[in-house]
């Protein structure tokens, strides 16, 4: 009888011991009774013969005759459960396929496959020379069968719907047909431009260091050849037969990205993403797990792809949000590939043109090496940056009259404008119209932070309170504003304010769906709108070559936000937003609102740029011992009755302080209430990451055990980057 070690998908932060007949290798699939259900489990070791006990039940069943999580993969995971302090068996199931985490077999679904019909094998593509897309599909197929993931990355479906209704081309259904490192069968690169000095170095860095853990920060403006050097830099470890996995934003994965890397090396490029069927995802898994497709590209949980020729790891936009998942396991994919681009031995680049101070902080201090991009690639000159003083200007939706003079000149030239909004203000300062001052909490000098419901104002940091003031604490006005307009608000006022400019509007409520946002940005790019109002959504990937004005409605919600990274975020969201406008024809302006005009980051970022603002940005943090400079967890806890959450943070809080940690809080979250619960958080901070990380560890049974544990619902959350 051998014990076994056994990861279950619950919320316990521990594994469970079954029995079996002889050993299990890790990585092997099972089901095991628990409690009354049978789970899908997975093996993670041995249990030493010493822990017997009559009580243990034996694995039930066997899934897999190989581990479906191995090497690097299930290293990666071990150090995920332990960091994240999640439960393994959660952890687990989170890198599977969904079809794999129901117990279904590890086995390839059917796919889609083209062929030429008889008639088509016998025709002469040479007829079709007036329809040459046509010509050459015929001909490709001509030469190999081709399942339709690749077929479409060369061809429309019009096409192949022309050949089907012709009667020369059919489908037909089959599995995949397995052929480790398929890139090479067909490997052809096509035309590539020359890299500038810039990107030749930064090529030649990065291969330097082949088969090796080698992080890369490359830091390129927006528009400098970053891609382009991401292709010229895996093409050498492809043609060495090695698998490259690219990660992406969110919304940064469109057709024109993937269609780029398969174009370039004529192959086939498994594509991962949130909006993927279940089938199509297991097979994008399981090719790239048998060494089949060569360059897989996807979004944040891609980087749980398994790798049997690992080659190279690149992050694109590190920077961006949207790689911290936000619930459940709480993890960063960028810190996650730093991690496996370690165990699995290979060169990891993290490009952005805005880096996160986290990658800054490690360049700078020389642990990554850095590259860096400073000139635009394809000619387009750099965005105009100012600020606009909107103090004691009439507001109209939150646009200042000198706002509206430049957007009525704009538009009156035929071009298009940007209006962004920064949704994420929704925790504002409280400012005075008159004189631009700001109401702070004078122990932590820091703007306090307007709850409108209880109409008090809140410090984040210390927790004090105090009533919302009627006038200003400086000179006196009554005219005291918050900031933020939401995009809907703004909409309705342009619609008026502008009724000859066609508008659309651009957030995560209008643009459902991956169609709908990549129809919206064709329309905008043929013209059929001259206003474009949205959020992040904007800056993120998209040229808008029509674009010459960019406005940001608020910059000081950001400016004095309870949220210590605001400020980089606001930084990195201008930065982009600039990047994204403007051609040499057509040069484009920007304009920042602010009541704050002279605020020495604003005054940074658009005098100095990006670079010097974020250097600047990182003396400050070390001065406040905040991360990179100091490591963070947060303890997140929400329940209907607010009193149980914050008495749970309270107690847990006693419990840690036995460990010499120390703690902030509890404080109400940013959000204090969401859908009906009270939200509470306590910080766990120090300058010694291993410090909380181990109190936290000795505490977390004791935390369970409390009888609040079970009534309210409560997280960890390590590194965290949103304190909503
Ligand atoms: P980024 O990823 O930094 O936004 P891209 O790699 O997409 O930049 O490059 C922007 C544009 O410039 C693309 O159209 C690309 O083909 C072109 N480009 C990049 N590098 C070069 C180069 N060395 N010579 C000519 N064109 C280039
Ligand atoms: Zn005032
Ligand atoms: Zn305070």
């Amino acid at each position: 009888m051998t014990l076994i070690d056994v990861a279950v998908p619950v919320p316990l932060r521990q594994t469970f011991t079954y029995t079996h007949t002889g050993p299990l290798e890790a990585g092997v699939r099972v089901t095991v009774p628990f409690g009354n259900r049978a789970l899908v489990g997975i093996v993670v070791g041995k249990v030493d013969a010493a822990e017997y006990s009559d009580k243990l039940k034996p694995v039930s069943t066997i899934l897999d005759s190989t581990p479906v999580i191995s090497g690097g993969l299930m290293a990666a995971c071990r150090w995920l459960w332990q960091y994240y302090h999640h439960s393994p068996g959660e952890v687990l199931h989170t890198a599977l396929p969904v079809r794999l985490r129901k117990g279904e077999a590890a086995t390839f679904a059917p796919e889609i496959w083209y062929t030429p019909t008889t008639s088509g094998a016998q025709t002469n593509p040479a007829t079709l020379s007036r329809a040459p897309k046509q010509m050459a599909c015929l001909e490709t197929l001509q030469a190999e069968s081709m399942n339709e993931s690749m077929l479409k990355e060369s061809y429309s479906a019009a096409i192949i719907k022309s050949l089907t209704d012709k009667g020369l081309i059919k489908s037909y259904e089959d599995e995949p047909q397995p052929s480790e490192r398929s890139w090479l069968a067909h490997w052809e690169v096509s035309a590539k431009p020359v890299p500038d000095p810039q990107q030749a170095v930064a090529i030649a860095a990065i291969n330097q260091q082949a088969g090796k853990f080698a992080p890369f920060l490359l830091e390129g403006v927006t528009g400098s050849g970053k891609t382009e050097v991401y292709l010229q830099a895996i093409e050498p470890v492809l043609q060495a037969g090695k698998q490259v996995l690219i990660l992406v934003p969110e919304i940064g994965l469109t057709p024109q990205t993937v269609a780029r890397f398969a174009k370039r090396f004529n192959c086939e490029v498994g594509v991962l993403h949130s909006q993927i069927t279940d089938k199509a995802r297991l097979n994008v898994w399981l090719k790239a797990r048998t060494g089949q497709t060569g360059i897989i590209i996807g979004t944040r949980s891609a980087i749980f792809t398994p790798l049997k020729y690992p080659g190279m790891i690149i992050v694109d936009e590190e920077h961006d949000e949207s790689f911290k998942q936000q619930d459940g396991l709480r993890y960063h994919a960028r810190d996650l590939a730093t991690m496996r681009a370690r165990l699995e031995q290979v060169p990891l680049v993290l490009g952005t043109a805005t880096p996160s101070l986290e990658t800054l902080n490690n360049a700078l201090t020389k642990r990554y090496q850095h590259l860096q991009l400073t000139q635009r690639a394809a000619g387009a000159t750099a965005t105009r940056q100012h600020v606009l003083d909107v103090k004691d200007q009439p507001m109209r939706f939150g646009l200042a009259e000198g706002t509206l003079t430049l957007m009525r000149q704009h538009i009156d030239q035929g071009n298009q404008i940007l209006v962004f909004v920064n949704r994420r203000g929704y925790a504002p300062a409280l400012i005075c119209h008159h004189c631009g001052h700001t109401e702070t909490c004078h122990s932590c000098e820091r703007p306090f932070t307007v709850h409108k419901a209880h109409r008090r104002l809140q410090c984040h940091h210390c927790a004090a309170t105090r009533p919302m003031p009627f006038s200003c604490e400086q000179c006196g006005s009554k005219e005291l504003v918050t900031a933020g307009v939401g995009t809907e608000q703004l909409e309705q006022g342009l619609s008026q304010l502008f009724p000859d400019a066609a508008q659309v509007r651009i957030d995560s409520d209008s643009v459902r769906g991956k169609d709908k946002l990549q129809s919206t940005l064709d329309a905008i790019n043929q013209r059929q709108y001259q206003i474009l109002v949205g959020t992040q959504i904007l800056s993120k990937g998209h040229h808008f070559p029509h674009v010459t004005l960019v406005v940001v409605l608020d910059s000081d919600g950001a400016l004095f936000s309870a949220d210590f990274r605001a400020a980089e975020k606001l930084a990195q969201l201008v930065t982009q937003l600039a990047g994204r406008a403007g051609r040499a024809s057509k040069p484009g302006e920007m304009w920042l609102q602010t009541h704050n005009p002279d605020h020495p980051l604003l005054q940074d970022l658009i005098h100095n740029g990006y670079g010097h603002f974020a250097r600047h940005a990182l003396l400050e943090r070390q001065m406040a011992q905040l991360p990179p400079f100091a490591a963070q967890i947060v303890v997140r806890a929400e329940a209907f009755d607010g009193q149980q959450a914050f008495d749970f943070l309270m107690q847990s809080g006693g419990i840690l302080q036995a460990h010499q940690v120390n703690l902030v809080g509890p404080l109400p979250s940013l959000i204090e209430k969401r859908q009906g619960r009270f939200r509470f958080m306590l910080l766990l901070q120090s300058a010694q990451r291993k410090q909380i990380h181990e109190a936290l560890r000795l505490a977390l049974p004791g935390i369970s055990a409390l009888p609040l544990a079970a009534k309210v619902r409560w997280s960890v959350d390590v590194d965290p980057t949103d304190f909503s």
